[in-house]
Parts: structure tokens; C-alpha cells; sequence
């Protein structure tokens, strides 16, 4: 009765008075009970046996865990299904308030219909899967992670726990058994792809043993040298590497395709630039136009603005060069991929500082309207950006070519 949630006076005191929760069946022992409690705790084992929850709306019922059907307690056919936190009140449904049917069977939909539940009530998960949930991925690339990582994809090592006789070998060496980390991560196929295509993040260096870590590490990818605010873009191209490990497995595999290194490395470059480009343009605001007052520089130098404009899809890049009579001498303009605003500010600076010194201009002023890249090529030291570095360091190079040159 103590250990039950029915609500009444008396069963608060006496909850009060011996600390015991509604999850009492399933916690452990505190180190500081009593010896009367110790006694007390003996008679679990045997209320265990007995005990059975009512159901009512089932929203405190882990169907896994707690006693709620008689004489039978399920077993997942895949240990980590445990982790979720699955209850009863998922398997009801609560329109026709019938057991829902469609959740007979344990599909990948429900799986994530029960994880997304449970981000969105708030209710303590495992912050991997949440934020797996909420990366900025497609949902077919999220579903792949949580099945990397829930080890539940059919490598050959997974498929032959659960057929016998089947060849676990991997289909890219033909000499270890397919793992998770195996072929994603060791085999020479997987290593020479993350060595192409990630950015010089030395994946085999990485010390990961499990599929979790795998996830991790493209859920949460280090902090250094990338800012918080730009590690969607980490993620979405380590997802779309695993991505690709996986697909050329299967044409190898099905279909006999030799896998081409150079083609996948297109592949994941080509689809990173594609998704990044949708999910760029909710993040990155368009920058704010040029100033609309231009004054002019010291008589025999030439004042060059340059601008940079986004859209959703692609980035144009303008260049007026004008002298101190403010006589327009020249006009560029480009079209630019689409990344992250300061980036192009920086490589339309840099641009520009080009086209200066191929027109043999000694005495240049360079006028953008980013106070972060102008400030960057005061203070080197200061820069805030990992993207910026090697473009800043670039351009102060550069700019002792100049006879006068100054950025504002
Ligand atoms: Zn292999």
C-alpha cells in the first residue's frame, strides 16, 4: 500500500515517515536504512512476485521495468530497446481509448514517435537522443544515427547474434567481422573517406569503442577550433560521411558496385553543400546592406567598398573602386557558394585586396561593412572565428604590397 501511488492522508505519513517512493520495487537499498528497513526490504523479493500495477492512464508505467501485466514481464529482442523510456500510456490509443494496435509490432517509427514524446514532455532522457532528435539533420539521417548508435542496423556482426551461419566478414577487406565501429571508422574504405572529406578532424585518432560513441561525437562534436554556433555544420557532414560509409556497404553488397572513393567523397560534398544551403538560410540572417554614405578618401588614393548580399541559395559579391572625386573606375561583381556571413565578408575582403594589386593600385582604402573582420585585421589574435583565421592571416599578407593601405 505504502509503495502504491494511491493518494489518502494516511498513506502520506506513512510515505513520509519511510521514504518510500512509488518506484520503491525497482530502486536499490539505501546505504542509510535502518535495520528495521533492511528487514522490511527482505519481504521485496516476495511482493514482487505479486505485485501489479492498475492500469489507468499508464504515463508512470515503464513498460519494461515495472510489473503491470501478471505472471509476465517482456523482454526487448535488443538490450538497448531498455534505454527507452517506453510506457504504457505509448501503447494506448487515446482516441478510441483501446490498446493501439499498430504498436504491435516494434517499428522504427514508434521508436521515434516514443523518443520525440518524451523530448517534448520534458521527461528525463538520455541527452544523446535528444539531441540527436533536435540536430539540424534530415529525419532520415537522424534514424540512421539512432540506429548506428542503438546497434540495431544489420551489420554483419549484428545480423549473425540473430542467424546462424551467416558470413560476418566485411564486404570492404574481407578480413574483420563488420562491426559498427569496424565500418564506420577502421576499415580502410571508412578511413580514407574521413580523411577526404572531414575537414582534418583525424577520426581514427578519436578514442571510440561503442556505436554510442559514434553518435556522440557527430551529435556533439568537439568545441575546438569550431564555435558552438557553427558545430551544425560538423555534425551534418560527419552524418552524411556515415551516411555514405552505409550506402556504398550496400551497392558493394546487393549489387555488387565496387565502391569509388573520389565519387562518394563528390557525393558528401555535393549533398552537404545542397542540405547546408536549406538550413543555412533559417540560421544566417542577410547582412545588412552597405551604408548609404560614402565619403571620400585622401586626394591620389582609391577607396574600394565591397558588399556582400545572401539569399537563401547563393551569395553575390559587389566591388565599386571610386578615386577621391568619388569617379566610379571600377565595378565587380560575383556570385558566391552559400556560407555562413562572416566567411563571405572575409573572402570578399580578400578578394578585393586582390583585384587591388593586380590593377597595381599603391594607395587603397577597403571599406566593409563587417566591424568583425575589420576589427580581426587589427587584432589578429582576437579573432573569433576558426573560419576566419587562414582568410584574415591571408589578407594582412598581402596587404604589405601596398604603399597605403587601410581597412575600415
Ligand atoms: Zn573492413
Amino acid at each position: 500500500m505504502v509503495a502504491s501511488g494511491k493518494q489518502s492522508l494516511c498513506m502520506e505519513v506513512l510515505r513520509s515517515k519511510y521514504k518510500v517512493k512509488k518506484d520503491w520495487l525497482r530502486t536499490k537499498l539505501s546505504k542509510f536504512a535502518s535495520p528495521t528497513w533492511h528487514a522490511i526490504e527482505k519481504a521485496k523479493k516476495l511482493i514482487e512476485k505479486g505485485a501489479c500495477f492498475l492500469l489507468r492512464d499508464g504515463k508512470s508505467i515503464n513498460v519494461w521495468v515495472d510489473p503491470w501485466i501478471e505472471d509476465f514481464k517482456p523482454n526487448p529482442r535488443i538490450d538497448d530497446y531498455l534505454q527507452l523510456p517506453i510506457k504504457a500510456h505509448h501503447l494506448i490509443d487515446h482516441t478510441s481509448k483501446a490498446w493501439d494496435e499498430e504498436m504491435g509490432t516494434f517499428t522504427v517509427k514508434f521508436v521515434h514517435r516514443v523518443a520525440f514524446t518524451q523530448v517534448c514532455d520534458g521527461s528525463p532522457v538520455n541527452s544523446l537522443w535528444k539531441n540527436l532528435w533536435k540536430a539540424r539533420l534530415s529525419e532520415r539521417l537522424k534514424m540512421l544515427l539512432w540506429r548506428i548508435g542503438a546497434n540495431v542496423i544489420p551489420t554483419g556482426e549484428n545480423l549473425q547474434r540473430r542467424i546462424q551461419h551467416i558470413d560476418s566478414i566485411c564486404n570492404f577487406c574481407d578480413t574483420k567481422v563488420e562491426s559498427n565501429i569496424h565500418l564506420f571508422l577502421e576499415c580502410h574504405f571508412a578511413r580514407a573517406l574521413w580523411t577526404i572529406t572531414s575537414w582534418g578532424i583525424r577520426i581514427d585518432t578519436t578514442p571510440l569503442t561503442s556505436s554510442k560513441d559514434i553518435i556522440k561525437l557527430i551529435v556533439n562534436p568537439p568545441n575546438a577550433p569550431i564555435p558552438t554556433n557553427e558545430q551544425w555544420i560538423v555534425t551534418l557532414n560527419m552524418a552524411l560521411i556515415i551516411d555514405e560509409i552505409w550506402n556504398s556497404r550496400n551497392l558493394k553488397l546487393f549489387q555488387q558496385e565496387q565502391a569509388n572513393l573520389l565519387n562518394a567523397k563528390h557525393r558528401v560534398q555535393a549533398r552537404f553543400q545542397e542540405i547546408s544551403k536549406v538550413f543555412a538560410s533559417t540560421i544566417y540572417p542577410t547582412p545588412r546592406s552597405c551604408s548609404t554614405s560614402w565619403s571620400p578618401p585622401s586626394p591620389d588614393h582609391i577607396k574600394i567598398n565591397v558588399n556582400a548580399i545572401l539569399n537563401s541559395s547563393k551569395t553575390a559579391l559587389a566591388v565599386v573602386a571610386r578615386n577621391h572625386h568619388g569617379k566610379v573606375l571600377f565595378v565587380w561583381g560575383k556570385v558566391h557558394q552559400l556560407c555562413p556571413p562572416l566567411q563571405v565578408e572575409a573572402l570578399a575582403l580578400l578578394w578585393v585586396v586582390h583585384l587591388a594589386i593586380q590593377n597595381h593600385w599603391c594607395f587603397v582604402m577597403f571599406e566593409e561593412d563587417s566591424k568583425i573582420c575589420i576589427d580581426a585585421l587589427d587584432h589578429p589574435i582576437q579573432t573569433p572565428r576558426w573560419t576566419l583565421n587562414t582568410i584574415i592571416s591571408n589578407i594582412r599578407n598581402l596587404s604589405s604590397c601596398f604603399s597605403s593601405c587601410n581597412f575600415c
